[in-house]
């Protein structure tokens, strides 16, 4: 078969479908897609919120609970603990299949009518601000992550211990301000680091210790500003730094991001994997254009933020783990296969179109079902009659498509058009990774959430705040101190902050200046560091190399960015 040039529904821009993937869409029985591999992504994530909470009331109780979808929305939405409940029956909310309303408009109907859990964190221990969060301890304001202990402020962590502000780290403790780091213990303000040990503004170092404002370190201790020292000579500057005081972190982040432009960018960051192309790749094989993915990925393709034995899964993420054969699906796995256009589904098999749903099998765009089989908008049939009835929904929704309010068409193998998402655009994760102003949103016919007036009357200026961790008092934990973007970043900006008194005692400890932005502004801030999830095709930049390669470096970035042989000579 060969290749074919399509041009994408939504953007309009030309994409081109390969050979193997119109095997993998063969093998699912889907037809090609009609939007390009971003649009996909993008569409896909106007479905995920982890981190824009509200308080509402719950729908059964009238109790104040705290959720993901904002009071303004006409939702049934319930405490988790009540959703997992047995009092109340997600069959009562079950339809027949209406041959004369198009499919995804019938999904919108029975979704809104039907209790949705307010938040997604199971197994969690004073964690209540912790979303699309698995076994948290004593843990605040972290969203996709799964066994964390006293973390506050994260996003995208696993196995993390004591430790605040990290974007993608795993298997940390008492690290503080890392993005794209793994296996470290006291690591600060650091990026792409794995095995580092008490370390600052460390960039691409691997089994270090000891090391500050460096880059490109292979197994190094007591290396400052890139120049080996002794171990006294080291520990004597190391002591003079004024590491509390806000105005010194200022000027060495500032000094960080210069010496990034001075040393070597890899092509990519791939670690044991063959066949690959995309960033962040570990143990991975025969995947292509896959973005932090690690722990045996193979045949994967448009894959982000996934873990743990997934095969043959294309255009999924974020969070899918333990899958095999998934398309356009995220928060999805642990067990399973044949998962298509589905969320949050888990231990699951041929399941389509479905949300929320455990332990089943065979469900077709059912809402919450737990160990359930042949259903269809969670209506029970016998396995005969839900084959019957699938094939001619399919068939159905071939003839009477969906028609956006932009007239793009959704049959069949399309995931479900954005703009029936119970989100407004900038409250999901789209809006991280494609950010959009709003008069965009309202061109692209979705919602867009204006912020809340916010009532905070902060107590102090941060410009007010001493400048040195030693000079805060107790009573700071008691002001409402405003944020330096005074909401006027778009950054999701809440403009004012409070300290907890954990988040205190974690500053002292570490000597860590107290933050002069919110929590939205500094996770917006991480999210910039990290390349974007696309390729271009450049060549090495060492003089005399002409390799080529696919890299998520932009052709315009400043970066020195090296193919893997001279990127391997420089730096082991
Ligand atoms: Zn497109
Ligand atoms: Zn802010
Ligand atoms: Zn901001
Ligand atoms: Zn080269």
């Amino acid at each position: 078969m060969n290749s074919e040039t399509k041009q994408c529904q939504n953007c309009k821009k030309d994409f081109i479908i390969e050979p193997d993937d119109f095997s993998f869409y063969k093998k699912i029985k889907v037809p090609p897609p009609t939007f390009c591999i971003e649009c996909k992504a993008q569409r896909r994530l106007t479905y995920r919120n982890t981190h824009s909470l509200y308080k509402r009331k719950d729908s059964f109780s009238g109790e104040n609970i705290i959720s993901i979808y904002s009071p303004d929305k006409d939702l049934v939405v319930i405490d988790q603990k009540t959703w997992w409940g047995d009092s109340w029956d997600p069959f009562d909310y079950g339809l027949d299949y209406d041959f004369n309303v198009p499919f995804f408009e019938q999904w919108r109907n029975f979704r809104n009518k039907f209790p949705l859990q307010g938040m997604s964190n199971s197994k969690a221990t004073n964690s209540d601000y912790c979303n699309v969060a698995e076994e948290s301890f004593d843990s605040y304001l972290v969203s996709a992550s799964w066994k964390i202990e006293r973390v506050l402020y994260s996003d995208g962590v696993s196995s993390i211990k004591d430790s605040m502000d990290l974007h993608v780290v795993h298997r940390t403790e008492f690290s503080y301000d890392d993005v794209v780091c793994t296996d470290s213990y006291q690591l600060f303000y650091s990026e792409i680091a794995i095995s580092c040990v008490n370390s600052y503004f460390i960039y691409d170092c691997r089994g270090c210790t000891d090391c500050f404002m460096s880059c490109n370190l292979r197994n190094k201790s007591y290396v400052m500003y890139g120049e080996q020292l002794s171990k006294e000579e080291y520990n004597k500057r190391f002591k003079e730094m004024n590491l509390g005081s806000y105005e010194f972190i200022k000027e060495k982040k500032e000094e960080f991001e210069k010496m990034k432009l001075k040393c070597i960018h890899r092509f990519s960051n791939i670690i044991n994997s063959y066949e690959v192309s995309g960033n962040n790749i570990d143990h991975a094989k025969n995947c292509h254009n896959c973005y932090d993915v690690s722990d045996g990925i193979e045949d994967c393709k448009n894959v982000f933020w996934s873990v743990k034995n997934v095969r043959d899964v294309f255009d999924s993420g974020p969070g899918v783990g333990m899958l095999q054969l998934g398309y356009e699906c995220f928060d999805t796995g642990a067990g399973g296969g044949h998962l298509l256009f589905d969320s949050v589904v888990y231990y699951a098999e041929n399941v389509e179109y479905s949300f929320n749903c455990y332990n089943s099998s065979d469900l077709f765009a059912c809402i919450g079902l737990r160990s359930k089989k042949h259903c269809i908008l969670n209506r029970q049939y016998s396995k005969e009659k839900y084959f019957e009835l699938r094939e001619k929904i399919i068939k159905h929704m071939n003839e009477m498509p969906y028609i956006d309010k932009k007239g793009i068409i959704y049959r069949y193998g399309e995931f479900f058009p954005a703009e029936l998402s119970p989100f407004a655009y900038n409250e999901t994760v789209a809006q991280d990774l494609f950010p959009l102003k709003k008069e965009q949103v309202l061109d692209m016919g979705l919602l867009w959430k204006e912020e809340e007036i916010r009532n905070y009357k902060p107590t102090i200026k941060s410009i007010d705040l001493p400048d040195n961790i030693n000079d805060v008092l107790d009573s700071i934990v008691n002001e409402i101190i405003e944020c330096e973007h005074k909401g006027k970043c778009r950054d999701r900006c809440a403009t004012a902050f409070k300290i907890t008194p954990e988040e205190l005692i974690f500053y002292r400890r570490f000597n860590i200046p107290l933050p002069r932005i919110c929590y939205g502004c500094r996770h917006y801030d991480r999210l910039r560091k990290r390349n974007p999830m696309k390729l271009w095709s450049r060549s090495c930049m060492k003089e005399g190399c002409h390799n080529e390669f696919e890299t998520s470096y932009a052709p315009e970035r400043p970066e020195i960015v090296y193919c893997e042989k001279c990127y391997q000579d420089e730096v082991y």
